[in-house]
């Protein structure tokens, strides 16, 4: 992750600032007030993120639109949200009608489609996040392009993020992306209701302090989509937390990365202080309920960015399970990082110092690709 490297919106072309971005729209701009999909303004974002692609940057989708396209199949009243049951009966027929879109808008493009329907617990409880982590990066490593919703037919109220803008930074922070971009119907945050006289359009935000949230109004809600600009903003401290910059654009043009991405025309809000952030989300949400003690070469390793692999490994002490935060210590027992484990205890101490062609049968199954990921990795 690379956040540090974009101050400013046009930097999210970059494809060395921004290797890795993940776009959200919201269900005003898919479907319109009849229901139906919006295709030809969907071919054009189509063609813009097949651009991307071609460029060398990586996308991922995070897209709304299945309880406006399914209440108007199942002719539901109030687009669908009068109820939960409602909502979750037409997101079950329209996210096929959604899957469909998108697979045949990008395989005009030559792109593959990939879809991810997650709930709240899949990227809250820690193995599910790594799960989820671990299918986005091969899908990601494979050229798809990952379409995500919320799965919407089974997530009760407790359990459902609601709205995608906060499932979209999260999705961020999981795949490991430089950059989260918010697509909405206004051009970004303003420093009051933008319909007032005078309002002005906030092209960066440093620190998201109250006098930021001051700004965000709920009269910015569509009413086809859930989120207004409190979620964003919700979003945006989630993401930028992660060490993610988020951006809050206009999606409402015929071309709306080219708008905002080329012209920079939008909010940016900075990642906080990049490689710190996410190490105080990694280093401060838990205290670490094992050690892995390394040798000298992979602590060597593990400086310069490697993910820790067995092979590495010479003492494992503790008692943890899958996802849960060990603390990696060199020879001389000092502590050097720590990160989330792709083994529980019993596992790591069964393939320790061992290569990868040894491990499959020791485990049973086949070896993950290191024990700890260094996107899931920060170092002391
Ligand atoms: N997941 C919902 C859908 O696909 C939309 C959530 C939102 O409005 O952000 O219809």
């Amino acid at each position: 992750m690379v956040a540090h490297l974009i101050g400013k919106l046009t930097d999210l072309r970059d494809t060395r600032a921004c290797p890795l971005l993940v776009v959200k729209l919201g269900s005003s701009l898919l479907v319109g007030p009849d229901g139906q999909p919006r295709e030809a303004w969907l071919a054009g974002l189509v063609k813009e993120l097949a651009g991307l692609h071609a460029a060398g940057q990586k996308t991922i989708i995070v897209s709304s639109g299945a309880i406006a396209l399914g209440a108007a199949q199942l002719g539901l009243p109030e687009r669908g949200r009068r109820s939960l049951a409602d909502a979750q009966a037409a997101a079950s027929v329209g996210q096929i009608a959604l899957a469909r879109l998108w697979s045949e808008g990008l395989a005009r493009h030559g792109l593959v489609a990939a879809q991810m329907l997650l709930t709240l617990d899949d990227l809250e409880d820690r193995s599910r996040y790594l799960n989820a982590s671990a299918t986005l990066e091969r899908l990601l490593e494979a050229g798809a392009v990952p379409v995500i919703n919320e799965n919407d037919s089974v997530a009760t109220e407790e359990i459902r993020f609601g709205d995608n803008d906060r499932l979209a930074a999260r999705v961020g922070q999981a795949a490991g992306a430089s950059a989260v971009l918010l697509l909405s119907d206004v051009d970004g945050l303003f420093d009051r209701n933008p319909s007032d006289d005078g309002a002005k359009l906030v092209p960066i935000v440093e620190q998201l302090d109250e006098t930021i949230r001051a700004m965000a109004t709920a009269e910015t809600a569509s009413g086809l989509g859930s989120g207004g600009m409190v979620s964003k903003l919700q979003a945006a401290d989630i993401a930028t937390r992660a060490g993610v910059v988020l951006a809050i654009v206009n999606g409402t043009c015929d071309t709306p990365l080219d708008r905002s991405l080329g012209e920079g025309i939008g909010t940016l809000f900075l990642a906080q202080s990049g490689a710190g952030a996410r190490k105080g989300w990694l280093g401060g949400r838990m205290a670490p309920l094992g050690t892995l003690r390394v040798d000298a070469g992979c602590a060597e390793a593990l400086g310069k960015g490697a993910s820790l692999l067995a092979a590495g490994i010479v003492g494992v002490s503790g008692n943890f399970g899958r996802g849960d935060l060990v603390k990696i210590c060199n020879v001389k027992g000092q502590a050097i990082a720590q990160g989330l484990s792709e083994y529980p205890v019993h596992e790591v101490q069964a393939i320790a110092g061992k290569r990868a062609d040894e491990q499959a049968e020791l485990l049973g199954y086949a070896p993950r690709a290191a024990v700890i990921h260094r996107d899931h990795m920060v170092m002391l």
